[in-house]
């Protein structure tokens, strides 16, 4: 007994598909069901023949139950057991046991609809439609040949035959249905506790997200605080000193401090595309200037390494789109890069073209194309990808994380657009980046380099622009150091700078004296920036002042201007804070008649 109980527990295990447990279900039921019915025909009296008959029938099952399990081919077992016992052992059994007067109708049904739960596919209806023709063809021949039916013994057999075929078939497909009940209900349960499972998982996921989240907030807010003294104060020294050595010093603090300030913003942008953070903020922005920003910003280094940066542009792009300027800047200066990275000598080329869509809508065409050391094919497919970095042998002294190209495909598949690579080894490579972006002007940008003459672009070390000798600022920060390099920053500028190192010291010295303008840091303990400037708005005795406040963060979250400026300030500062921009924000914000150009 307990034999047989591992066998059924074997044929109906968890590893099986649904559908092999119900052949092997309905087999093992079929054979229990045709063992019982054989010892009783034969004490009914239906004779040696039906004997052998239900033998046979035993003996087809069992094979089949070999090939389901054995062979493991649960289809072809089901599709020969119902060839075998609907097309031979049926028709026999119909002339031995007594014909359409006894239980075989029952029988007869009892394999026909076996076909339907065994069968897989289109072999059902051919075998469905065999089966009308052969019953038809059994009435048709007891209709005119009564004699070839072997009648049972009397009256009496038949009726007993046929409530036992009634019970068979209610008793069979009872158990079959409950069986199959019993599995989906497991099933059901399984996939309810697995749910269940993912969603805790999921919770506990989008907790550590967060988490991680903040912690990157917090930390890029940690990193660019001394980044930005380093920063700062190293621009101070390739200001004032006149030693080659020290300048050559300081050059190389200048290069490790950008490089690390441009691994903690690939970094935090990675960790926002992660979280879903990232979002694309689509403003209208001038295609030139954005071309012009991207080609100044990389023309210095691409020479720096001997190398022509070259710019094709179509003239007809239309001037103003509407899109993620900040991003498509972002993407541009990562190809740009790059490019400049891989390659030792020749040119890089920089085009951009466009194709028009429907209307407003055109595809912005990006194109980068170098003459530098190119990818091999078998590491081409995973440039992409977050960490991975081609050739790591020939690339190991190249600076690099593998998260820049994984950043701009994001970017991109953001911006509904894409990227593609060619490259050959030895001979150099081509990024193409298509992304759509809706016109806003259709005006033609026309010749960008008569717009932006060559002897403004970059290339050459800012200098002071303003002086405003009559000038007050207020600039409040927590940490020392950053004081005194905004204070640094404008020496030459000759403003008055009074300096507050917490929220409570700036409403004090905001109290007593007249500021033209205030920078204040967002970060800072016991009163932070925000409620400095809500103590300084509700204050009676300021409402009515006019004085701009300007926000100085190191949280380099995009969309983060946008939240300041509805809370009122009158601009924005990322630190580390960038000389000619702070400059530039005064000569904004600062009365224009307290401010003298000098260039
Ligand atoms: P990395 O920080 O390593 O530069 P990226 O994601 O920007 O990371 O690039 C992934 C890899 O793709 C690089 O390590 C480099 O091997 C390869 N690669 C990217 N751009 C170029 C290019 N212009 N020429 C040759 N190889 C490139």
């Amino acid at each position: 007994m307990n034999k047989i109980k591992k066998l059924i527990k074997y044929l109906l295990r968890d590893e099986l598909t649904t559908q092999h447990r119900l052949i092997n279900a309905i087999l093992v039921v079929g054979i229990g069901a045709l063992v019982f019915c054989t010892f009783f025909d034969f004490f009914v009296g239906t004779g040696i023949r039906t004997f052998w008959i239900m033998g046979l029938l035993i003996l087809c099952f069992v094979f089949s139950l070999y090939i389901a399990n054995v062979k493991n081919k649960p289809n072809a077992a089901g599709l020969i057991l119902a060839v075998i016992s609907n097309y031979f052992l049926m028709p026999f059994l119909y002339f031995l046991e007594g014909g359409k007067e006894s239980g075989m109708p029952m029988w007869l049904t009892l394999a026909g609809l076996f076909v339907w739960l065994i069968v897989d596919g289109w072999p059902v209806f051919l075998i469905y439609i065999g089966d009308i023709i052969l019953y038809a063809s059994l009435l048709i021949i007891e209709y005119f040949h009564p004699e070839y039916v072997h009648k049972m013994a009397d009256r009496k057999a038949e009726y007993i035959d046929y409530i036992f075929a009634i019970s068979a078939l209610i008793i069979i497909f009872g158990s079959i249905f409950k069986v199959q009940n019993r599995v989906y209900e497991k099933r059901r349960i399984e996939l309810e506790d697995k749910e269940r499972e993912l969603t805790e998982m999921n919770l506990s996921l989008e907790k550590a997200n967060e988490a991680k989240s903040i912690f990157l907030a917090r930390m890029s807010h940690e990193i660019r605080t001394p980044i930005n003294a380093v920063i700062g104060m190293n621009e101070m020294i390739l200001r004032e000193s006149a030693e080659a050595n020290i300048l050559n010093y300081a050059g190389s603090i200048e290069t490790a401090s950008n490089s690390l300030l441009s691994l903690i913003n690939d970094i935090l942008d990675f960790s926002k595309i992660e979280s879903g953070l990232m979002k694309i903020i689509p403003e209208e922005y001038e295609v030139a200037s954005l071309i012009n920003d991207c080609y100044s910003l990389l023309d210095m280094r691409a020479k720096g390494k001997g190398l022509r940066l070259k710019l094709e542009h179509n003239e007809k792009l239309p001037s103003v789109l509407l899109g993620d300027g900040v991003r498509i800047k972002q993407i541009i200066t990562n190809l740009l890069t790059n490019a400049v990275k891989y390659t030792d000598r020749g040119t890089i080329t920089l085009e951009v073209d466009y194709i028009k869509k429907e209307d407003t809508r055109i595809d912005l065409v990006i194109r980068v194309t170098d003459t530098g050391r190119g990818i091999s094919d078998e590491d081409i497919g995973g440039i992409f990808d977050s960490f991975s970095r081609a050739d790591e042998r020939q690339n190991r002294n190249i600076e690099g994380t593998g998260l820049g190209l994984s950043i701009t495909k994001q970017l991109i598949d953001l911006m509904n657009g894409s990227i593609s690579v060619k490259s050959k080894q030895g001979v150099g490579s081509e990024f193409t980046a298509v992304i759509p972006q809706t016109v806003v002007s259709r005006e033609p940008i026309g010749n960008i380099w008569e717009k932006f003459n060559a002897g403004s672009r970059t290339g050459q070390n800012y200098r002071e622009s303003l002086t405003a000798p009559e000038a007050s600022i207020l600039v409040v920060d927590d940490v020392q150091v950053n004081l005194q390099i905004i204070k640094l920053l404008l020496k030459t500028t000759q403003i008055n700078i009074d300096t507050a190192e917490s929220g409570r010291k700036a409403i004090e010295l905001y109290e007593d004296n007249h500021y033209d303008l205030v920078f204040l840091d967002h970060m800072m303990p016991e009163m932070d920036g925000i409620e400095t400037f809500d103590e300084i708005k509700k204050s009676e005795r300021y409402k009515n002042e006019q004085t701009p406040i300007v926000v100085l963060t190191a949280n380099a979250i995009q969309g983060a201007d946008k939240e300041y400026m509805a809370v009122g300030f009158a601009d924005y500062l990322t630190k580390p804070v960038q000389a000619k921009e702070l400059e530039h924000v005064l000569i904004k914000l600062l009365p224009k008649d307290l401010v003298t150009m000098t260039e």
